[in-house]
């Protein structure tokens, strides 16, 4: 089984944008200093590498809190979109759309965030210790959305592991960069087929499931640790 990875030079995907078809290239998943003590990314370099780069929207996710949602909003060409990446007993949950933030297990995270009609991917499910990841266990999970089946902290290995899990689980699949740091950012994105404003349209896309994962090689002049 091959890895569905598509290698766009960037230029190209520039050169997308004024074809009639609209897209978003957006990076799903992202810690800054913020709200995860974990991250070195200060929200205004997020910002600003993320315009550098091109991409259209960037998602905040801190570590089981809401202080993503304060940078939410537009900035110049840039959407800033949050969600949580919440701990559950057997590993980390992402979820966007969350009012309330649920604790516990797994399946206890994703029925109480599927009651608040939020998205649920269940992040980085293959990757190893020491990181707490689900692993076969997301085989006896029901009702979440998705899996995160490229996350930049994983191997190639890792990730391919979370793609035959979608395959058997048949459930959509997200790309993030899971960046704690400037250069991180944008390392794996997720290309949506319409323009999104607004939070309720993120998740509204987001559960409709019209994307795709990518893998883009960026070449700005600027190099990040
Ligand atoms: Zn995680
Ligand atoms: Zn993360």
């Amino acid at each position: 089984m091959s890895f569905p990875l598509c290698v766009i030079p960037w230029e190209k995907i520039l050169s997308r944008k004024h074809e009639l078809r609209p897209l978003m290239i957006i990076d799903l998943h992202i810690h800054t200093y913020a709200g995860s003590s974990c991250s070195v990314l200060p929200p205004d370099e997020l910002i600003m590498r993320a315009k550098e780069l091109g991409l259209d929207g960037v998602c905040v996710t801190e570590h089981n809190n809401f202080i993503g949602k304060r940078f939410t909003g537009r900035y110049d060409d840039l959407v800033v979109f949050s969600g949580v990446e919440i701990r559950s007993i057997e590993g980390d949950i992402l979820v966007y759309g969350l009012d309330e933030i649920p604790f516990g297990s797994a399946q206890e995270i994703i029925d109480s965030s599927k009651e608040q009609g939020a998205a649920v991917f269940i992040a980085h499910p293959f990757r190893s210790p020491p990181f707490i990841s689900i692993g076969d266990a997301i085989y006896r999970l029901k009702d979440f959305d998705g899996i995160e089946i490229l996350n930049g902290n994983c191997t190639k290995e890792e990730n391919q592991e979370a793609q035959n899990a979608m395959k058997s689980l048949h459930c959509l699949g997200i790309g993030g960069s899971d960046a704690h740091a400037t250069g991180s950012v944008g390392k794996y994105v997720t290309e949506f087929d319409e323009v999104i404003e607004s939070e309720d349209d993120f998740v509204e896309c987001l559960l409709k499931g019209e994307y795709s994962v990518k893998n883009i090689i960026f070449k700005t002049d600027k190099l990040y640790p």
